[in-house]
């Protein structure tokens, strides 16, 4: 046995005591990383007792040159890395946030507008499914300005929460239209252009279908209308109206969002000669 421990005491060259001090170090920040984390106190039982005795298991196996046991010790550290992964699942969740906040999973995963398309799509669908109503007009090249100028003032992050919140009944903001510019929602409560003509379908007869299409008309905004009366889901563009399956409801935003605004010309070319009109009167 003596013979043994010379033996594993010779073989610690200058190579083991890198590897070793590397492990150690690698330990440390380890433990302190998880010292500040909430699993601080399942580490300190858990962890010292096993990777002490883990350790003292290895030395006893070198030296008597346990084979079985050592295969036995190896199973158990997979094991334990899964019983690790476990416990510190809220911490490594953590981790992979802070990766997407910081845009390397953002950039592999997803394109621009895509977030801002499934949050508008996940409100939807659940104001949709309590019949509550809503008008979202959403900005493109054309500004939404004047509109903004006749409700309230927000300027916040698209959230799904806080779209759902303001349609409430009971939000002093629900009436009227939210409207998004630039991937914020930037006012609320806002009054947008009727369109003139009646909307023909049975079911999309009331003023906040009009407004939508009024205003696809005049501008080249995206206008997502979800119904009161029927908890359907229609989406307003370049003068026309469509029922869309809540299903298919961030796809074909996304595609609308991302089309080409064939009657952005007109429109400019019809505010200019209104504009040199008023400027004539
Ligand atoms: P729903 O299917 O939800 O009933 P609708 O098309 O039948 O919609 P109304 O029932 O007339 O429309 O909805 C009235 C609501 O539409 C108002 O409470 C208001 O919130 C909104 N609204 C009406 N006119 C405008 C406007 N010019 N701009 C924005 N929103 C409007
Ligand atoms: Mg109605």
């Amino acid at each position: 046995m003596y013979e043994r421990i010379l033996h594993t005491w010779e073989m610690l060259d200058a190579r083991a005591i890198v590897q070793i001090a590397i492990l150690a170090v690698a330990i440390f920040f380890l433990l302190q990383f998880l010292g500040r984390s909430r699993g601080m106190g399942v580490v300190r039982a858990f962890g010292l007792v096993v990777v002490g005795m883990f350790l003292s298991a290895q030395i006893l196996v070198s030296i008597f040159n346990l084979t079985v046991v050592g295969r036995i010790l190896d199973y158990l550290l997979a094991t334990m890395l899964l019983a690790l992964l476990v416990i510190f699942q809220p911490e490594l969740r953590r981790g992979l946030m802070w990766l997407g906040k910081y845009g390397v999973l953002y950039a592999i995963t997803s394109s621009s507008k895509r977030p801002i398309v499934d949050k508008l799509s996940d409100a939807a669908e659940v104001l949709a499914g309590q019949f509550v109503g809503a008008l979202i007009a959403i900005e493109r090249e054309i500004p939404l300005t004047v509109y903004v100028e006749t409700g309230t003032r927000v300027d916040a992050e698209v959230s799904p929460l806080l779209i759902r919140a303001i349609f409430q009944k009971q939000s002093p903001l629900h009436d009227g239209a939210m409207i998004v510019s630039n991937g914020r929602i930037v006012a609320a409560g806002c009054q947008l252009p009727l369109s003139p003509i009646e909307v023909s379908s049975k079911n999309l007869h009331g003023m906040r279908h009009r407004a939508a299409l009024g205003t696809s008309e005049e501008t080249d905004a995206i206008l997502l209308v979800v119904s009161e009366e029927t908890g359907r889901i229609t989406l307003a563009s370049a003068g026309q109206l469509e029922v869309v399956p809540r299903e298919n409801l961030s796809r074909r935003l996304a595609e609308l969002l991302e089309s080409n605004s064939t009657h952005v010309r007109e429109i400019k070319e019809k505010v200019n000669k209104n504009q040199e009109a008023d400027r004539v009167a």
